[in-house]
């Protein structure tokens, strides 16, 4: 058996709206997909605005180009997170300063964001990672208090909830709906895809419309192709937006598919030694947009290890995202800020399973089965 890393599941309504988008031309980035995909996300985030994009690396800049954060300013990011999230902060000329992960979580630790503040510090981007929330409440505490904004990456958590369960309960929030503007990603893998596509949502009136107009080059308001100011093509098309919206429909059943498939993973890998399985918070709706684990040393070999052995067995694994720091291209731009321990030691150790939304009961036994080989033979 061959059992990829991620499949994606695309509903049929999807299909029908795509069709449609294609029977009535609207193919561009004009159409009315596009409206009720951005009418119906902000409505399921519980937010005033949502501005579609064409992925989540240019939701996040354009969130930060719509703050004016620009050069000589810094951002505080989480060292372990998907590059993204760093290079859209570079694209503005700020600096991104990291913060080392959270072991029990791997989001930012939240207890060393208020030590990288300095006069220079405009705002602050947690990322959500793998699914589980970061915790929130210190974040936008210290943000509070030191005036920054909060800019959230929730391009890995749809659906996840913090201080509540999903559909929400009393006192929770949906990620991506707790800072001033944040985005969300739709790649191929995320719970929400539009193939390629992105969104930046926020409740101020003036930050969205001033988003709109930076995604769309900057025309003018009464005065098409005259431009006070440099704008970007961010804009997403009418065929991406329906296949989000026929998506965006099926959402419960996703997140439901996503519990189900951390529960039969858990409940078979945590008899199995020597691997870290991931935690939910109390105050956490975790959505496993990956179902992440971490091969410790007592397992006996190492994740390169661990990863190939599977591999021959025909599961496919992803490994996790290097500590940002130890890359390069950010060590070339900005220096060196480490070390890291925690970051560097989930990119050394972690790894993904299979965790598409078209993964069967069969292919995760069969993952679980090909881990038990390798474990006994460690
Ligand atoms: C996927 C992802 C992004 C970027 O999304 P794209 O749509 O691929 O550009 C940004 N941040 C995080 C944490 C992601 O996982």
């Amino acid at each position: 058996m061959h059992v990829p890393v991620n499949e994606p599941l695309i509903s049929a309504e999807a299909k029908a709206y795509v069709n449609d988008a294609l029977d009535t031309g609207w193919i561009s980035s004009s159409g009315p997909s596009i409206d009720r995909f951005e009418r119906t996300f902000a409505d399921y985030l519980g937010v005033k605005h949502a501005v579609t994009t064409m992925n989540g690396t240019t939701a996040l800049h354009l969130a930060l180009a719509t703050l004016d954060i620009g050069p000589g300013d810094e951002v505080i990011v989480p060292d372990f997170t998907m590059i993204a999230s760093v290079a859209a902060v570079l694209y503005t000329g700020a600096l991104p300063v990291f913060v080392d992960a959270d072991p029990e979580t791997w989001c930012m630790d939240v207890s060393q964001i208020e030590g990288k503040i300095t006069p220079k510090t405009k705002a602050i981007m947690p990322v959500h990672i793998y699914g589980h929330p970061c915790d929130m409440d210190p974040v936008l505490d210290l943000a509070k208090r030191h005036g920054l904004t909060v800019v959230e990456d929730a391009a890995e958590a749809h659906g996840a909830a913090y201080n509540g369960s999903t559909p929400l309960t009393a006192g929770g929030r949906l990620c991506g709906s707790m800072g001033r503007i944040n985005a969300f990603s739709f790649y191929a893998n995320k719970i929400i895809t539009t193939g390629e596509g992105g969104m930046v949502v926020t409740d101020d009136d003036a930050l969205a419309a001033r988003a709109r107009s930076l995604k769309d080059l900057a025309h003018s308001p009464g005065k098409r192709f005259w431009h006070e100011e440099l704008g970007y093509n961010y804009r997403m098309t009418n065929l991406q937006a329906a296949v989000g919206l026929g998506q965006l429909e099926n959402v419960a059943s996703y997140l439901a598919h996503k519990k189900w498939m951390a529960a039969e993973y858990g409940k078979r890998l945590s008899k199995i030694g020597g691997i870290r399985l991931p935690v939910t918070k109390p105050w956490a709706t975790n959505v496993y947009w990956m179902y992440g684990i971490v091969i410790e040393e007592s397992f006996g070999m190492t994740r390169d290890q661990f990863r190939d052995a599977l591999k021959e067995k025909g599961v496919d694994t992803r490994d996790f995202f290097y500590s940002s720091a130890t890359q390069p291209m950010v060590r070339k731009l900005v220096g060196d800020q480490g070390p890291f321990p925690v970051s560097q030691r989930l990119g050394e150790c972690g790894l993904y399973l299979p965790s598409g939304l078209a993964l069967t009961q069969e292919q995760i036994e069969y993952v679980c089965d090909a881990i038990q080989q390798v474990a006994r033979a460690a």
